[in-house]
């Protein structure tokens, strides 16, 4: 087993969106940061959300007044840093008189018109459809309107995973951290991958391992967990665009939950999501039927197109690893975070992860700052709420910046145009280099994907696997056919091989 003696301040365990938020916020106050990640970044909980960056209309029933402000907050803070993957969104909220009153409705809506700063986001209002516009059934006459967010959820672990790299961070993925034993105070922490297993030293360990994080702590730290989870299943249907309008609709159910419909990709629509007890493996996790059927049921009871799963183009599934409250179903348990610090005298502290959203990884990160913070000498300050993240860099607007690639890149598809610019911000110029036509971007595997940006994706977004390019940095897995991700395989294999080389020479 190597041996690499450098004595890190902080190895943070787990590469979703709460691991990388904290290694980035770390890495700008001066810390020297590691993190390991057992598969691709945002492979689990954090690319199976529900993409929305929101406040949480629901918690509001379950007086969750904290966690809601905290997220409406959020919003606005995050819309600026990252304006490419993020963007506002409508919601319509149907008004049917026999599951929440009007009145019960309006109150949520003035608290969460009021409850956070709100500066670029538009308030609540009443509306009414027209039987003939409108894509809900004809008896659904009336409801209501409120602004959120959209995110493209993987990217925005991908982009904290950039700027702590670029703030001096070492990111690995594809990496497990098997063994955590302690020696003087420091921790020595064992990693497996591919090549073999070597251990790295740190002053502070972050347990940001999401489901896995009770067993990190009994089986891998052997420390008693002050809290238990409960991992609670949320599964999404995606069809084919089922409305016209870019807004999502918000639809009461009876059992007192909502689902989603949400524009997607602009072809599509992403439906969900459910809340479903889980106790099997968190490393694959797949839709039930009755999840299924319960995704429809709701959808086809609200909407005038009637679906059957003939439908459904793709299915994904995730689970919410949330601190147990005791409540007696699973969509009433606490979305709120919780940190704990195990630190006994002359031990070396670590501190874990329970719950939270993508929403608040960013004020999440901030907390776990505060509570390691005291373990080191000379720490900056908070920097991450005015710090933008990679892409948005001189960022006016999205829209020019599509503009200039169409005017740059000479025979570029408006449909590429667009998802380079909302995936890579201004960092796109640097995929596109000294290129002014399509053809110096060499192979074409199709939807404006070139080896040009597939080599950058490897070479700077640690993208390994046709998966990771498609599913989690391009969002271009809902368009390619298996023949064409054969191709890109057989390209990726070559590409590894040639770095492998160049590594031995
Ligand atoms: C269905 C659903 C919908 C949601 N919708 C929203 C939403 O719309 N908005 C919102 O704000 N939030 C939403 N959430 C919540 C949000 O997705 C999660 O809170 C968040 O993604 C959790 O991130 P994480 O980093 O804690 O966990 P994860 O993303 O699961 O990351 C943990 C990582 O740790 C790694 N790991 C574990 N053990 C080890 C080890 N020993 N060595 C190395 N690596 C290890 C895992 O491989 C994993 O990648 C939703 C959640 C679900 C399930």
């Amino acid at each position: 087993m190597q041996e690499h003696l450098t004595v890190y301040d902080v190895c943070v365990i787990g590469g979703g969106i709460n691991g990388v938020g904290i290694a980035a916020d770390a890495a700008g106050r001066g810390l020297s940061v590691f993190l390991c990640e057992k598969d691709d970044l945002a492979s689990h909980t954090s690319s199976a959300s529900s993409k929305l960056i929101h406040g949480g209309l629901r918690y509001l029933e379950h007086k969750e007044f904290r966690l809601v402000r905290e997220a409406l907050l959020e919003r606005e803070i995050l819309l600026v840093k990252a304006p490419h993957i993020i963007r506002p969104l409508r919601f319509i909220m149907p008004h049917q008189p026999h599951l929440r009153p009007a009145w019960l409705i309006r109150t949520g809506l003035f608290f969460y018109d009021h409850l956070g700063k709100r500066e670029r986001l538009a308030g609540s209002s009443h509306v009414k459809f027209q039987a003939e516009n409108s894509p809900l059934k004809n008896e659904i006459m009336q409801g209501f309107e409120y602004s959120d967010c959209a995110v493209d959820d993987s990217r925005l672990v991908i982009l904290n995973a950039l700027q702590a790299k670029e703030k001096g961070a070492k990111i690995i993925t594809r990496s497990y951290c098997r063994a955590v034993t302690q020696e003087n105070g420091i921790w020595r922490v064992e990693i497996e991958n591919a090549k073999g297993c070597y251990t790295i030293q740190a002053k502070v360990l972050v347990n940001a391992t999401g489901a896995w994080v009770t067993q990190f702590l009994k089986n891998t730290a052997q420390v008693a967990s002050e809290y238990a989870i409960r991992m609670i299943q949320g599964s999404h249907i995606i069809v084919p665009k089922m409305y016209p309008e870019d807004k999502a609709f918000i639809m009461q159910n009876d059992d007192q939950r909502i689902v989603f419909a949400i524009p997607y990709l602009n072809k599509f629509t992403l439906i969900g999501t459910t809340d479903r007890e889980y106790q099997a493996d968190p490393n694959h996790v797949e839709i039930t039927q009755h999840e299924i059927d319960y995704l429809l049921d709701v959808c086809n009871d609200h909407f005038k197109k009637q679906l059957t799963q003939a439908d459904i183009l793709y299915t994904f599934s995730g689970v919410r690893a949330l601190c147990n409250d005791d409540s007696d179903q699973a969509s009433t348990v606490t979305r709120d975070y919780t940190l704990t610090l195990n630190h006994d005298v002359d031990q070396a502290p670590l501190l874990s992860v329970f719950g939270g959203k993508i929403t608040t990884y960013r004020k999440l990160a901030e907390s776990a700052l505060e509570k390691i913070q005291p373990f080191f000498k000379d720490v900056g300050k908070k920097w991450t709420e005015k710090a933008v993240l990679p892409g948005a860099e001189n960022l006016h607007s999205v829209d020019a910046l599509v503009e200039q690639i169409l005017v740059r890149i000479k025979a570029v598809q408006l449909e590429t145009a667009v998802r380079w610019a909302h995936a890579y911000g201004t960092r796109i110029w640097k995929i596109l280099e000294n290129i002014s036509h399509v053809q110096a971007l060499g192979q074409d595997f199709g939807y404006g994907l070139y080896a040009q940006e597939v080599d950058y994706l490897v070479e700077h977004e640690w993208a390994i696997s046709s998966e990771d390019i498609l599913k989690r940095r391009t969002k271009l897995y809902l368009e390619f056919d298996t023949e064409q991700v054969q191709i890109l395989d057989a390209y990726l294999l070559a590409l590894h091989e040639r770095r492998l080389q160049k590594d031995v020479a």
